[in-house]
């Protein structure tokens, strides 16, 4: 069997350019654009890219882009007072703390600060109790992305056995609760599940968020069944890289030709041969999580000034 490829690209693109209709809309309503602010502390490398990539989403659909970037040795009162900020400011609509933040600072404290009409992360406890109740207004965006790449690909998800591999707050536990909502069988798997391959390989849906390159193999997976690969791991020529060259795929060409390549939790041959659709790395999932971002923001902003934005809740 050869699996068929999501392409988060496409799916992430249609997101796009309905969150632009979306946000032209609410400006013809409240002659602002939606707005979003970011608030990043410290220099990681990783977060500058996200941020970025953040950024131009925004001027790609038409949403106001508000940064604010502290140095790494920031006190914390100057966060604090970032976040009441956005808190009060009309024109923000939605507000992200972009993580990891410096060593040290509690995350946590911080993200409970955001006012939860515009936790466009959905990380407040009080919409993580809302998720699970079933009555959030949005979900974070990579598991709101998994769920519209499966839609997009009409996959059923109702009375399925869904394994999600990774019980991370930010992956895992939402997408659980995002897929229970939909009526699947849900098993959360971590790393002390034991006989971790016989539970994957029940799963008619496979969702893995665990942050190992390749690991899950022939073994983890149910022939026919549905792989969502979420890990993102980069691999060096120098570490990892040579057991990856022998692949016939562009993860070897990339090794190849940077040194480096970005490879999922899934083995690519073993989605490829076992699965019936996966998620591809890079081009997957991942694509999905800022497009997700973008909706998620729209529709605070519409609930918050009680504009119908026009789409359901994720
Ligand atoms: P995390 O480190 O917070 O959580 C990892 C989870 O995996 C934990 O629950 C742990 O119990 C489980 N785990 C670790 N080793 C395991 C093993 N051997 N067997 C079973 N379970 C095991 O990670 P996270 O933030 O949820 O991210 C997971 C992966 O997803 C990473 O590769 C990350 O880069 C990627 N990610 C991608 C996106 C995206 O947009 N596509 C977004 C977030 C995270």
């Amino acid at each position: 069997m050869n699996a068929q490829v999501m392409d988060g690209k496409t799916v992430a693109q249609s997101v796009l350019e309905r969150v632009k209709i979306l946000s032209e809309r609410f400006w013809e309503h409240t002659g602002r654009q939606p707005g979003l602010a970011v608030i990043m502390a410290g220099d990681d490398p990783a977060s500058a890219v996200y941020v970025r990539n953040k950024k131009k989403a925004c001027r790609r659909v038409g949403i106001a882009f508000f940064e604010v970037h502290l140095p790494r040795d920031a006190d914390e009162s100057r966060i604090m007072e970032q976040i009441h900020r956005f808190n009060m400011d009309d024109d923000c609509d939605g507000m992200i703390i972009q993580l990891p933040l410096p060593e040290g600072m509690d995350a946590d404290y911080f993200l409970e600060q955001i006012d939860p009409g515009k936790d466009v992360d959905g990380f407040h406890p009080l919409n993580t109790g809302k998720l699970w109740l079933g009555t959030a207004p949005i979900a974070p965006c990579t598991p709101a992305g998994i769920i519209k790449i499966l839609e997009a690909y009409n996959i059923q998800i109702e009375g399925r056995e869904a394994v999600i591999a990774g019980r991370s707050a930010i992956v895992g536990k939402p997408t659980a609760a995002l897929l229970l909502a939909r009526h699947a069988t849900v098993t959360l798997a971590h790393s002390r599940t034991t006989r971790l391959d016989e539970i994957c390989r029940r799963a008619d849906l496979l969702v893995t968020a665990v942050g190992r390159p390749g690991f899950f193999g022939a073994d983890h997976i149910k022939p026919g069944a549905v792989v969502i690969d979420v890990g993102i791991n980069r691999i060096d020529l120098d570490s990892a890289g040579p057991k990856w060259l022998a692949l016939d795929s562009p993860i070897a060409d990339k090794l190849r030709e940077n040194g480096h390549a970005l490879i999922g939790d899934v083995h690519p041959r073993a989605a490829i041969e076992r699965a019936s659709y996966f998620t591809p790395v890079p081009g997957g999932v991942g694509r999905m999580t800022v497009a997700m971002l973008m909706h998620n923001t729209i529709t605070l902003a519409g609930i918050r000034l009680g504009i119908d934005p026009g789409d359901s809740p994720v």
